[in-house]
């Protein structure tokens, strides 16, 4: 079987898969050490997903409002939910004024203030003074195109260092050994040949699964690829359940609206043009954390509030605000308002959704980035050679709900660290053992199978209904019978992905094929996350559970970790398991933050 493909063997220090912030200041980070460093990428380094990032990245700078890396550390472990790793966050939070600057170093031009410094807006959860409030300027910005500003910038700079970059390859699978990861298969798309890449580390960079769903803010290549590799290689995702829904999609396309105009003094209202937040958190109202909008918005057109026809949307309004603000501050959206919703948002409200928007969970990992396990009785057993950054990780600073402008200062500061880790820990040119003999045959063995698969039902419509499943039984709101209902379809719909066709059998840009095995990755994940929804009978950040509409620290504070069965004909099986939650901080600068009641 494998005898048919060409393959091209690579041996590097380290490699990473993914091009987006995280993979790219991981390779910077690798390259830097000196260590020989390779960067494998589907896409073109600056088409990755962190592109199309709007509102800004978050760091106690206090440029524009009094700050303090406490204030923002209080603030991400109450808008986890108390789900997150408290030695983690406060990692993040404190490396995060650094990583700022490193940025505006590396030529980020951020929006200024009239002193010079980095502009800072406000942003939904972040407030000052340990939660008291009021609200923080803590999100710096390059207009409503940051992370199109930070990815550029990182590219740049990546190219200054010596590190190879493999762009339009596709990686199938991890090469693993006796429990550590050796190496990756990848696919150049262009010409179908075949690269095994022996490495003593590998990061997984590949982003998140938006695309689980049916309407989502993320790219449509936004398939969790590294997810689904570590799933097929018998590493637990955690925490998968906790999907964060935006409050603002615009209706019908789901593209985006920056958290960051409601920074700027947007504000929602319902069919009776009533300001609905007010309501629900009476203090931080439409800046509060995005779980709680998204409830509010979810609850409003439930009970018969929301807008249009049929009452399917609510109304954002930015037409109460200077349109030299506009023009100046939120640019992108005005023109995003304009083509996808067809309004000219200076004049008129726009139709907004709660949309798909960010993975809390993924590939469990310490904050050095080094992938951890449950083995042996130890909740942090680490996977040799195997790292994860960015939104494929589950480092977890998120816990049950990711705070708007998080995601990007953890790209940049967990990139950072795992160059960091390897550095300590990998030396440049560390001889390899040879690869056990056929390294190759797993990833090559699913290859031909989807290439060659002649099943009745095509890619798209097993994908159509995986969307469909998980936006009506996984969404902002999940009972017991919903969820039950939905793992069954799940089941249905992997044990029918057996029965894939796939027309093209070229190797050269075979789309139909690079699809299929995109959505064998998000099926893994799909059954993953609704298993571990029903399995979680408490509410907590992102997840509202109906049937258990209170959160139960008693019996659920602790991450979930969960693995699939899968590719193979395995038959599919989820076997959840769970992690403790880091109840202890860094450092004795500042006491575990404990839990209480969550009200904005
Ligand atoms: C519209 C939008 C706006 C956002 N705005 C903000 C914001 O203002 N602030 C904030 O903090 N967060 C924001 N987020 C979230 C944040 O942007 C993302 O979580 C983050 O950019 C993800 O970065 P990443 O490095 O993990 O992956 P990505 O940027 O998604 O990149 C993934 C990389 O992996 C590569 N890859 C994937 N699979 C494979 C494979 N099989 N083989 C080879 N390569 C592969 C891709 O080519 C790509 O280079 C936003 C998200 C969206 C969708």
């Amino acid at each position: 079987m494998s005898a048919a493909y060409k393959i091209i063997d690579h041996t590097y220090d380290a490699v990473v898969v993914g091009a987006g912030g995280s993979g790219l200041r991981a390779t910077m980070g690798c390259a830097e050490a000196g260590l020989k460093t390779a960067c494998i990428t589907k896409v073109f380094p600056t088409r990755s997903h962190t592109v199309a990032a709007q509102g800004g990245i978050a760091a106690s700078l206090g440029n524009n409002s009094p700050d303090h890396w406490t204030w923002h550390m209080f603030d991400t472990v109450k808008g986890s939910d108390w789900l997150g790793d408290q030695d983690a966050i406060e990692y993040m939070v404190r490396e995060a004024p650094a990583a700022v600057i490193e940025l505006e170093h590396a030529g980020v031009p951020f929006s200024r203030n009239d002193n010079g410094t980095i502009y800072q807006r406000p942003f939904g959860g972040h407030m000052q003074n340990m939660g008291e409030g009021p609200p923080v300027q803590r999100t710096c910005a390059a207009a409503d195109r940051t992370g199109h500003a930070m990815l550029h910038a990182l590219y740049q700079q990546s190219l200054k260092y010596d590190a190879d970059f493999y762009i339009e390859y596709f990686a199938l699978d991890l090469i693993m050994e006796n429990g550590a990861c050796r190496g990756v298969i990848a696919l150049c798309m262009e010409d179908g040949s075949i690269h095994r890449f022996r490495s003593h580390s590998v990061v997984l960079a590949t982003g998140g699964g938006g695309r689980v769903y049916q309407s989502a803010t993320s790219a449509h290549t936004c398939t969790g690829d590294g997810n689904g590799m570590a799933l097929r290689a018998g590493i637990a995702l955690q925490d998968m359940e906790f999907v964060q829904f935006h409050p603002t999609g615009i209706y019908g396309a789901g593209v985006l609206i920056t958290e960051g105009a409601r920074g700027e003094g947007g504000y929602l209202t319902n069919s009776e043009g009533e300001r609905f937040m007010e309501r629900y958190a009476p203090s931080a109202k439409d800046l509060a954390s995005r779980d709680v909008v998204a409830r509010s918005m979810a609850m409003e057109m439930r009970e018969g509030r929301g807008v249009g026809k049929d009452g399917e949307y609510i109304y954002l309004h930015l037409d109460h605000i200077d349109p030299k603000v506009l023009a100046e501050r939120l640019p992108g959206i005005t023109e995003t308002g304009k083509i996808f919703a067809g309004v000219d948002l200076t004049r008129q409200p726009l139709p907004v959704t709660p949309t798909v928007h960010y993975n809390m969970g993924g590939i469990p990992t310490n904050y050095h980035g080094e992938v951890v396990q449950n083995r042996d009785g130890n909740p942090d057993s680490i996977v040799p050679g195997l790292f994860a950054v960015g939104e494929a990780a589950c480092v977890s600073v998120h816990g049950a709900n990711r705070l708007g402008s998080n995601s990007l200062i953890d790209l940049v500061v967990f990139g950072r660290a795992t160059g960091l880790r390897l550095k300590e820990t990998l030396k440049p040119g560390t001889p390899h053992n040879p690869l056990p003999k056929g390294s190759e045959d797993y990833a090559l063995g699913r290859l031909d199978h989807f290439r060659n698969a002649k099943g009745g039902t095509p890619t798209a419509k097993i994908r159509a209904e995986m969307q469909r499943t998980m936006q009506r039984h996984c969404a902002v709101f999940r009972d017991s019978a919903l969820l039950a209902e939905g793992a069954t379809k799940m089941d249905s719909i992997y044990q029918g992905f057996q029965d894939v066709g796939v027309t093209d059998r070229s190797l050269i840009w075979n789309t139909d094929l690079v699809e299929t095995m995109e959505l064998d990755n998000l099926i893994g994940q799909a059954v993953v996350t609704i298993k571990g929804a029903e399995n979680r009978k408490e509410s907590r950040g992102a997840h509202m559970h109906e049937t258990y509409p209170d959160r139960d620290d008693a019996n659920w504070m602790k991450h979930t970790v969960a693995t699939f069965d899968g590719w193979g004909g395995k038959g599919g099986a989820v076997k959840i398991d769970y992690r403790p939650v880091h109840d202890y901080t860094l450092t004795d600068e500042i006491e575990y933050i404990k839990p209480k009641k969550r009200v904005y």
